[in-house]
């Protein structure tokens, strides 16, 4: 999917051995929700040790890094960044020393009262370094008369407003929490040491989980702040605070496109997901055709359900490389075909002179989708049925994903047959809200941020 990029991963290890090589694992394994930068801050018990940089984890940290950064309590960050904010100052965790002490902080998501509260915090004196909005919560942290950290935390979570998972860290404690909605998500897990104790994980996907051998115990609640004590003891403990009284939303985007398929998300696999959202669209958009065939990878899932649904055979007819860095040099816009190309390469052999259905998760400006269709007629497809496994992206995200302005946005500003005729495909079909709403879900109650599917916010739903 082109142009709509999860802003972030954060992960925090909690009184375990080696935090901070569990947190460049956990880290690797969220590679895919931000590559522009990524960073761990680390705490001994006596002193916080913050390490960050722009580029990808493998590429930011090595071993001698990682041996700098001690102690057994970690939080760490992977960030897809904005044009000109590249800085090393807008790379995360923010770290900083205040009255109490020393504190470094992680956050995924989008603050939404961020310009006013910046200016009023500077009118009071605060100096910024970065863009983040992230940034007030620290400096509304340090102002607070609260008398320990986790009451100025919840002090200064009052004052802001907007989507979030943000994991805190302390020299001895950690604290991580979502905003009353759920939008990002934030998952916790257990990790047992050598040594038969035992620590905690929280992170925004499961798949970093698996990774290091931690096991899934539930997801952080809408509104709910985790704070972790005993650090380096045997038994570390877990205290819940319900700061806000739940209201969920849980982004429906990460079922459809951000999320890895391994994951389990808001208490769901999103593999198994997909693949319904695949045999539902073969249920509301029958056709004849000789194969089904994803854009790989977020298609594939998708494909493999219509298929099982259609009877129709799967094929892999299209095989993407998965070796392009984002170190290429960009094509220019006259170029488009060869960026698709770079990653995507039909097998002619296989789907010349087929009819074919194409399934892709989503379309947002179309000019993928359009390079796509045009590099199967070169095979020699015959025809080319594009079927959308989401609903048309209508609207664009103010909390936490980077999506491109409204008008932008091809569905938001032409019809299905305009859409389909400027992308060149046979027919085009995509899947209804209701029909994604379903394949997540039997009874239809629980409710989701859809805006960028139907463009009725949170603020207008709770009136
Ligand atoms: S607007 Fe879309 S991408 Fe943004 S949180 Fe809502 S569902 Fe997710």
């Amino acid at each position: 999917m082109e142009d709509w990029n999860e802003k972030c991963a954060v992960v925090g290890i909690y009184s375990v051995h080696n935090a901070s090589i569990l947190s460049y694992y956990s880290l690797f394994s969220m590679q895919h929700r931000g590559q522009e930068a990524s960073g761990i801050s680390t705490s001994n018990g006596k002193k916080i040790f913050t390490y960050k940089k722009n580029g990808l984890v493998s590429d930011v940290f090595n071993k001698n890094i990682l041996s700098k950064l001690e102690g057994n309590s970690s939080i760490g960050h992977n960030r897809y960044s904005t044009a000109g904010e590249d800085s090393i100052n807008d790379c995360q965790p923010i770290f900083a020393k205040y009255a109490l002490g020393e504190i470094a902080i992680v956050h995924n998501g989008n603050l939404t009262n961020t310009k006013k509260l910046r200016q009023s915090l500077i009118q009071e004196g605060a100096i910024f370094q970065s863009h983040l909005d992230t940034e007030n919560l620290i400096h509304l942290i340090a102002k607070s008369n609260k008398n320990n950290l986790e009451n100025r935390i919840i002090d200064g979570l009052n004052q802001i407003k907007g989507a979030y998972a943000f994991v805190f860290l302390s020299r001895t404690k950690m604290f991580a929490v979502r905003d009353k909605h759920g939008l990002r998500p934030l998952s916790l897990g257990k990790i047992i040491n050598p040594d038969g104790s035992f620590g905690y994980i929280v992170a925004s996907e499961t798949c970093a989980f698996d990774l290091i051998n931690a096991e899934y115990i539930r997801d952080i609640e809408p509104g709910e702040m985790i704070v972790f004590e005993g650090l380096n003891s045997k038994q570390p403990t877990l205290k819940s605070i319900k700061i806000f009284p739940q209201n969920p939303y849980p982004c429906i985007f990460e079922y459809v496109y951000f999320a890895r398929p391994d994951s389990k998300i808001f208490g769901k696999n999103v593999y198994q997901i997909r693949k319904q959202m695949g045999i539902q669209l073969a249920k509301e958009h029958k056709i004849n055709a000789n194969m089904v065939i994803p854009v790989p990878d977020s298609g594939v899932a998708a494909a493999i359900g219509y298929s099982a649904e259609s009877g129709i055979p799967f094929e892999l007819g299209i095989i993407r490389n998965h070796y392009v860095g984002r170190t290429f040099i960009e094509p220019t816009q006259s170029t488009r075909e060869l960026k698709v190309r770079l990653k995507l390469n039909p097998i002619s052999e296989l789907i010349a002179d087929k009819d074919i259905i194409i399934i892709d998760d989503s379309i947002v400006r179309g000019t993928t989708s359009k390079q796509i269709i045009k590099i199967l007629r070169q095979a020699g497809v015959k025809k080319i049925h594009l079927f959308i496994s989401s609903p048309p992206t209508i609207s664009p995200c103010f909390y936490g994903v980077d999506t491109p302005d409204k008008s932008e946005l091809i569905c938001a500003n032409h019809s299905l047959e305009e859409v389909r005729d400027f992308i060149g495909a046979d027919s085009l079909e995509f899947l209804s809200l209701e029909g994604l709403k379903k394949s997540i879900q039997s009874d239809l109650k629980e409710k989701f941020c859809q805006a960028c599917f139907d463009g009725k916010y949170i603020d207008e739903l709770e009136g």
